[in-house]
C-alpha cells in the first residue's frame, strides 16, 4: 500500500531578552557560571511573584506578525504541572487556550517528491513559556545512577514555541519548514536561534496513512535532535519504523521517542501525556494580558526587513541574480555581511552590479568555504567586513591576482592582520613588471625544450604549460594576462 506522511512541529525559540521571563535575573544563563543567576523567583520559593517580561512579549507578537496571525486582545498565562526535578515550582508557566498569536501560516520552497511548487505551512499558535533548570547526569563508573546536577541559571528564560498544523507531507518539507522558521526568528532580531546549543529546538509529531485517506493515523512525538539534519533523518527513519509496524499487522502506539544520534534510530521514552494530565489552570499570580490594536500596530511597523523581501531588494537594488540573493539571504548574519563589505567599496570606481557580484562571490564562497571547515557562523567571522573589502581593494589596483587574493584571505582568516601587511610581508604581490616576467619566461623556455618543440610542430596547448612554468618560477605572482602574451610572444620568436 501506498502512504502518505503527516508531520506537525512544535519549535521551542529560546527568546534573547536580557532577563528572564518572570524575574529580573540575567538571562545569559550560557556564559554565567552554574547558579549565579538566581532569585526567589526563578527558584520556585514560596511567596514570590512573577512580573511578565514585556520584551518577551513583543518578541512574541512580532513573530506572530511575521507569521501572518491573527493577535488576540485578550491573552493569559496559564499554570502547567508537572513533577520533575528541572521544574522548580512544579509548574511551568505557560499559555494554554489563549496564545499570544493564532492563525499563521510559513511559506517554503516545497519538495518536489511531494507536491510540486511551493507550499504555504498553517501556523496554528504562537505562545510564551519559561524555560526549565538543566539537568547533568554523571553516572557512576560501573554503569550505576551516581549522581546528578542542576543548573538553575537557565530556569525562567523566555521560551516561545511555535505550532505549527499537521501541513508537512515530507521529512524535506519539515526541514524546509524549519529552515525557514529559523532564518525568520533570527531576521527578526528575537533569538540567536542556536541549535546545538538548544537555543532553537524542535519536537517533530508525526504519522503516516493511506494515500488517499482523510482522516489522521496515530502519531509519535520524536524529540532531542539538535541540528536540521537529525530532525529530516530522525523523520525518516520514524516514518520506515511506522510503515513496518502497519505492514506487520501491529498499531502505532501514541507515544514520546526519543532520537538517539550516535545509532540513529528513535526509542520509546514514555506514552503520551495529554492536557488533563497536566492540570491546566489560569495562573492566579498574573494579570491576564490585553495586547490591544495599537501596540500591535507599533509592532507591525516596527518589524525589520525578512528573508524574502530581502532577496527581492538584493536582486533588484544590485542586479544579484536569483540564485546570488538566496545563498546571501539564507542568513541574516550573511546578509548583515554581504552588505556591510559592498558598503565599504568605492562605488564610483565600478559599476555596483559588478561590484556586488563580486562581494558575493567571495563571501558565499571562498570566506563561507573558510568557516564551513571550522563549523564557524559568518557572524563570527575572523575576517572583518572591512577587511575583506580591503583585500577585494587589492584587486581592483592590479596588487593581486585573484589567486594571490585567495592565498592572502586564508593568511587573513588563520592568522589576522590586514591583507596589505600580508602582502608586504610575506612579498606576495603580483609582478606587472614586463622585464621580470620576460626573465621568467625565457627561463621557462630554456628549460623545456620539448615544449617548446611541441608547440613549433602545432600543440598550442603547450602554451598552457610553459604559462605554468612561469607561474611557477614566479610563486603564481606573475600577473597572468601579462604572462600569458609574453608567453606567446617568445614562442612566436622561436618560429623565425
Ligand atoms: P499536543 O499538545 O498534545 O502535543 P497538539 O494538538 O497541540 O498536541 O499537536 C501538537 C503537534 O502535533 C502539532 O504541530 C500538530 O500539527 C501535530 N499533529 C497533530 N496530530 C497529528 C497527526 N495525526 N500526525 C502528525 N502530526 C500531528
Ligand atoms: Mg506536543
Ligand atoms: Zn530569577
Amino acid at each position: 500500500m501506498q502512504y502518505e506522511t503527516v508531520i506537525g512541529l512544535e519549535v521551542h525559540v529560546q527568546l534573547d531578552t536580557r532577563s528572564k521571563m518572570f524575574c529580573g535575573c540575567a538571562a545569559d544563563y550560557q556564559t554565567a557560571e552554574p547558579n549565579t543567576r538566581t532569585c526567589p523567583v526563578c527558584l520556585g520559593l514560596p511567596g514570590a511573584l512573577p512580573v511578565i517580561n514585556r520584551r518577551a512579549v513583543e518578541y512574541t507578537v512580532m513573530t506572530g506578525l511575521a507569521l501572518g496571525c491573527r493577535i488576540p486582545e485578550f491573552t493569559k498565562f496559564d499554570r502547567k504541572n508537572y513533577p520533575y526535578p528541572d521544574l522548580m515550582k512544579g509548574y511551568q508557566i505557560s499559555q494554554y487556550d489563549l496564545p499570544l498569536a493564532v492563525n499563521g501560516y510559513l511559506d517554503i520552497d516545497g519538495d518536489p517528491a511531494t507536491v510540486s511548487g511551493p507550499r504555504r505551512i498553517g501556523v496554528e499558535r504562537v505562545h510564551l513559556e519559561e524555560d526549565v533548570a538543566k539537568m547533568q547526569h554523571f553516572p557512576d563508573g560501573d554503569g550505576g545512577v551516581g549522581y546528578s546536577l542542576v543548573d538553575v541559571n537557565r530556569s525562567g528564560v523566555p521560551l516561545m514555541e511555535v505550532v505549527s498544523k499537521p501541513d508537512l507531507r515530507s521529512p524535506e518539507e519539515a526541514r524546509q519548514y524549519l529552515v525557514t522558521l529559523h532564518s525568520m526568528v533570527q531576521y527578526l532580531g528575537v533569538s540567536t536561534a542556536n541549535m546545538q546549543d538548544g537555543n532553537f529546538r524542535c519536537d517533530a509529531n508525526v504519522s503516516i496513512r493511506p494515500l488517499g485517506s482523510d482522516t489522521f493515523g496515530t502519531r509519535t512525538e520524536v524529540k532531542n535532535m539538535n541540528s536540521f539534519r537529525a530532525v529530516y533523518q530522525a523523520l525518516e527513519y520514524e516514518v520506515e519504523r511506522q510503515r513496518k509496524v502497519i505492514e506487520d499487522g501491529g498499531t502505532v502506539v501514541q507515544e514520546t521517542r526519543g532520537w538517539v544520534e550516535e545509532r540513529a534510530v528513535t526509542v520509546s521514552q514514555r506514552s503520551k501525556e495529554y492536557a488533563h494530565d497536566y492540570r491546566y489552570f489560569p495562573e492566579p499570580d498574573l494579570p491576564p494580558l490585553n495586547i490591544g490594536p495599537a501596540w500591535v500596530a507599533e509592532l507591525e511597523a516596527a518589524l525589520p526587513e525578512l528573508a524574502p523581501q530581502r532577496k527581492a531588494r538584493f536582486q533588484a537594488d544590485y542586479g544579484l541574480s536569483e540564485y546570488d540573493a538566496e545563498q546571501l539571504t539564507g542568513s541574516r548574519a550573511m546578509a548583515d555581511y554581504f552588505e556591510e563589505t559592498l558598503s565599504q567599496r568605492d562605488p564610483s570606481r565600478h559599476p555596483l552590479r559588478d561590484v556586488a557580484k563580486e562581494v558575493a562571490n567571495w563571501v558565499y564562497g571562498d570566506l563561507t568555504y573558510l568557516l564551513n571547515q571550522d563549523h564557524r557562523d559568518i557572524s563570527v567571522s575572523p575576517v572583518a567586513p572591512a577587511a575583506l573589502s580591503d583585500l577585494l581593494g587589492l584587486i581592483s589596483d592590479g596588487t593581486l591576482s585573484t589567486s594571490l587574493a585567495k592565498t592572502v584571505l586564508e593568511e587573513m582568516y588563520s592568522a589576522g592582520g590586514a591583507p596589505a601587511d600580508i602582502v608586504r610581508e610575506r612579498g606576495l604581490a603580483q609582478i606587472s613588471d614586463t622585464a621580470a616576467i620576460e626573465s621568467a619566461v625565457a627561463e621557462a623556455i630554456a628549460s623545456n625544450p620539448k615544449a617548446v618543440a611541441d608547440y613549433l610542430s602545432g600543440k598550442e596547448t603547450a602554451v598552457r604549460f610553459l604559462m605554468g612554468q612561469v607561474m611557477r618560477i614566479t610563486k603564481g605572482q606573475a600577473q597572468p594576462d601579462l604572462a600569458m602574451s609574453l608567453v606567446q610572444e617568445a614562442l612566436e620568436a622561436q618560429k623565425s
